[in-house]
């Protein structure tokens, strides 16, 4: 119903049909909805997951020819249950990505073997209490001592982070010289370390992966815990977030469409005055609108796609689409619940959790404003001078 026609390669509508047959099976929309009300995280799905081998497209080294198509494929499918779901196997994937572009042989046997087996899972610790969208901030120290590293601070809403077997990467200035976001290293922290305590936050939605505090008091790492070189943390955390926002977005697109589906089965079923809602144009034409929203943002999403597995520059194509799908989702599920009125209120069906889910979509990732600024200035704006 809510699908539109794309053109997609074989290998591409082959991953697609597997996908839904796997969800299908693994994440009915019965238990997706009982894991996010009871705060559940799934351990089986994203052990049969990790067997599947969807994990291994990122975990070669190098990016296996499109990569991002792929993954825009299962993304779109795992949204359709919860944008929550994809954000805990986006973590696993750009995590796992992370340490095969950047990691050590030694670190990708000892934090990315047990990731691809299944047994353990990647968190991302950037945020915190007063560090949001200048992630450059960072205040978190991390002193050299000897051959290793002594590391304290706090982060904030680190999803996952505290789940069984989860290994954070963790940024913090390692000093030196230069701009701020010159002095920034990642570290590969198991929760379950010295020194480390985490603590989940109430929060209205992503009740499956859960937020968490992380509080750091002289940890004491070795020199095998960074990431790449101290001092690359920005470059990795920028790489990163080009492939994780086309991901992200396209679950979020995924998540519209099901809320989109959901509100014209409704529509149709659900009569007053005499007539089905579906009759009315006050009903039919805003969920026209959010139609025709979620096929232009589905082709920013796919371009952007192609242009990363075309090895081409996406940084402002992504943003936007990351803007178009998050604004998109936030807006659909508001408007779902106002079309099923009452009924959409009750915690019978996946709308709720739509909705909590759907709010946050414009903030993680890049907030609206943030993310116009950067488009802005790639513009040409703010320097005086046009292109
Ligand atoms: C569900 C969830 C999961 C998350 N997962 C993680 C995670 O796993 N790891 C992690 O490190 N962090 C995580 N975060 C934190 C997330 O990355 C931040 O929410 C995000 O970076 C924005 O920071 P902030 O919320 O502190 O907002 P702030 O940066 O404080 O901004 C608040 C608002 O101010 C405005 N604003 C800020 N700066 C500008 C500007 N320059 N121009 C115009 N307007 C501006 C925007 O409207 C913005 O929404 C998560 C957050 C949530 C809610």
């Amino acid at each position: 119903m809510t699908t539109s026609i794309h053109i997609q390669t074989d290998e591409q509508a082959h991953l697609r049909t597997t996908a839904r047959a796997f969800l299908a099976r693994h994440a009915p929309a019965l238990d997706v909805r009982i894991w996010d009300e009871a705060g559940t995280y799934p351990e089986h799905l994203f052990r049969e997951i990790a067997r599947l081998g969807w994990y291994d497209v990122v975990a070669g080294d190098e990016d296996v020819d499109g990569t991002a198509g792929l993954l825009i494929t299962l993304c779109e499918e795992i949204g359709k249950a919860s944008s929550d779901l994809v954000a805990l196997f986006n973590l696993n994937l750009s995590g796992l990505r992370d340490i095969h572009r950047w990691g050590t042989p030694e670190q990708q046997e000892t934090y990315g073997a047990p990731v691809l087996a299944g047994d353990a899972r990647l968190s991302i610790a950037v945020s915190e209490p007063d560090v949001g969208s200048d992630a450059a901030s960072v205040a978190t120290r991390a002193e050299k001592v000897g051959d290793g590293w002594v590391l304290n601070g706090q982060k904030t809403y680190c999803e996952g982070a505290g789940l069984p077997g989860a290994v954070m990467e963790l940024v913090a200035r390692v000093g030196g010289g230069g701009r701020k976001r010159d002095q920034l290293g990642v570290f590969l922290v198991p929760v379950d370390h010295p020194g480390v305590e985490v603590r989940r936050m109430p929060a209205l939605g992503r009740n499956i992966s859960g937020i968490y505090e992380v509080f750091l008091r002289d940890v004491t790492l070795p020199a095998t815990a960074v990431l790449g070189e101290p001092g690359e943390g920005w470059q990795i955390l920028k790489e990163r977030l080009v492939l994780e926002r086309i991901m992200i977005s396209s679950g979020f697109l995924g998540s519209v469409a099901a809320v989109l589906d959901l509100t014209v089965h409704y529509a149709n079923e659900r009569e007053q005055f005499g007539k089905a809602l579906s009759t009315y144009q006050g009903v039919t034409l805003p969920l026209a609108e959010m139609f025709v929203r979620l096929d232009a943002a589905r082709c920013a999403v796919r371009r952007s796609a192609d242009l990363f597995d075309a090895g081409l520059p996406c940084e402002v194509e992504s943003t936007m689409a990351k803007f178009l799908s998050g604004q998109l989702y936030a807006e659909a599920s508001a408007l779902a619940m106002q079309i099923q009125g009452a009924y959409g209120y009750v915690r019978d069906h996946a709308l709720p959790m739509h909705h909590s889910d759907g709010i946050i979509a414009r903030v993680v990732a890049g907030p609206p404003s943030v993310q116009l600024d950067f488009i802005a200035r790639s513009m040409g704006l703010g320097t005086g001078a046009s292109r």
